[in-house]
């Protein structure tokens, strides 16, 4: 297994070199957290602020997996919240009000209490696709105020949107001041960090390959093992664990990303006046920032067939030119992608596979901020506070107990759906 992280402009400009020991012997811990994402480090280092003895055990490095490659989009909320209000009613909207800000809060906190170099910035827009599409923005917009948390929010009329970008391929938008966005890969590693001062035990290099339940949960890796009381299953981890509860759940689908040259400033203020961080209003679509040096960091295009694209740079070129033609001669010095963890309700999976052991995994592209969420409602749990835990098992998930390759046959056929539907 590889235990360096793929060639990315996050990996580029990764600033803690920290590398920790693989597992080797028996160790004793409260809680053994599996995977080394934000799913992980997030939760592994909410439960050592609480004073748990944590060991947290990562195959290959932190922030290997999506959480080191992703847009650093920060986004407010989890993604399939019309489900969780039609299947929880007034229980699930209260729950979503409660949450849809809390990632965003946790890692606000961490990094000034921690001092994490990410290049945390705010504001994020939903741009309108197509001309219809305002309608649904507005519509979200009306009932966020209605519902009384509408402050961070503004609405951009089509003929106000030079103000938000430079581009004629948009039809209006959205803007969230409390959102934004950062380098994923430093937050994850400054997370890491931080944990590890307040005791958390790391451990990379250190597959697990089988998890035990019951009374006394054994975590087993090839050269070691972790007796816990209770088990944390943090992100999608490969298919092996997807047993029981977790069966049919979860497709991971391509999505990729380029990283332009630096841009000259001039061209960086012309692009995204604001330094927003930007997500278009299809169903599949293409996101988008500047870096903090500059950089066009232009992600999208889902493959949901879970194959690569054959040059990375050839496929998202056209589009990033497509929206931004005065870019159409700058180098892209990088090109990489990571799997989307796509549960087919959209909800994030979080619950419990046996009573102490959990897992959190599937949110569909809204990773940064969900995963810190997810880490806090199960450090929660884990600490005898089940409410919103409850609520998230309360979901009903739809499974396609079809075997991984069948089921991402048939998602790229329902997206092919959604994709010509963006179209028209
Ligand atoms: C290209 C791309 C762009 C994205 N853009 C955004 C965005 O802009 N905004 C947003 O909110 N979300 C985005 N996402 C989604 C977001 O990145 C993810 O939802 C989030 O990072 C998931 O974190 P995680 O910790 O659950 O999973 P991961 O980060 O994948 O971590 C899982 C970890 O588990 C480890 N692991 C696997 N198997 C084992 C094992 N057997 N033993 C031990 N460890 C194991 C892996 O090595 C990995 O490090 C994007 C995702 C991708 C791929």
């Amino acid at each position: 297994m590889s235990a360096t992280h793929i060639n990315s402009y996050y990996a580029a400009t990764a600033n803690d070199p920290t590398r920790y020991p693989k597992l080797e012997g028996t160790i004793k811990a409260d809680v053994c957290v599996v995977g080394g994402g934000f799913s992980g480090v997030s939760t592994a280092l909410s439960l050592a602020e609480r004073g748990y003895a944590v060991a947290l055990v990562e195959a290959r490095r932190i922030g290997w997996g999506a959480s080191g490659r992703n847009g650093g989009q920060m986004i407010a909320g989890i993604s399939g919240e019309h489900r969780i209000e039609s299947q929880l009613g007034a229980d699930g909207r209260r729950l979503l009000a409660d949450i849809r800000y809390l990632g965003h809060d946790i890692i606000e906190r961490r990094v000034e209490t921690h001092q994490i170099r990410c290049d945390l910035k705010h504001g994020w827009g939903e741009v309108a696709a197509r001309p219809r599409h305002m309608d649904l923005l507005r519509a979200y917009v009306d009932e966020r105020r209605a519902e009384g948390d509408g402050d961070p929010l503004e609405l951009v009329e089509p003929e106000a949107m030079e103000q938000v970008i430079g581009s004629n391929a948009y039809h209006g938008a959205y803007v969230d001041r409390r959102s934004g966005h950062l380098h994923p890969l430093n937050l994850c590693l400054g997370e890491a960090r931080a944990a590890a001062g307040l005791g958390v035990r790391i451990f990379e290099e250190s597959p697990v390959v089988s998890v035990t339940g019951g009374a006394s949960p054994v975590v087993v890796t090839e050269e070691g093992r972790v007796e816990a009381s209770s088990v944390v299953l943090a992100g999608y981890l490969d298919p092996s664990f997807q047993t029981g509860r977790l069966n049919g759940l979860l497709f991971p689908t391509g999505s990729y990303i380029v990283a332009s040259e630096p841009l000259a400033e001039d061209m960086a203020r012309e692009i995204i006046p604001g330094d927003l961080a930007i997500a278009d209003s299809n169903v599949v679509l293409d996101y988008f920032r500047l870096s903090a040096d500059r950089r066009l960091l232009f992600g999208g295009r889902c493959n949901y067939s879970n194959r690569d694209p054959a040059d990375i740079r050839e496929t998202l070129r056209p589009r990033m030119v497509e929206v931004f033609p005065q870019l159409k001669d700058v180098a892209l010095d990088f090109a990489w992608g990571g799997k989307i963890d796509i549960v087919l309700t959209r909800v994030p999976a979080i619950g419990r596979r046996e009573p102490n052991v959990y897992y959190m995994q599937g949110y569909c592209g809204h990773g940064v901020n969900a995963t810190h969420i997810a880490g806090e409602i199960v450090a929660d749990a884990i600490s005898g506070t089940m409410e919103r835990l409850d609520l998230f098992e309360k979901i009903r998930h739809i499974r396609l107990p079809v075997g991984q390759f069948l089921g991402n046959q048939m998602l790229a056929l329902g997206m092919l759906y959604y994709r010509l539907r963006d179209l028209l």
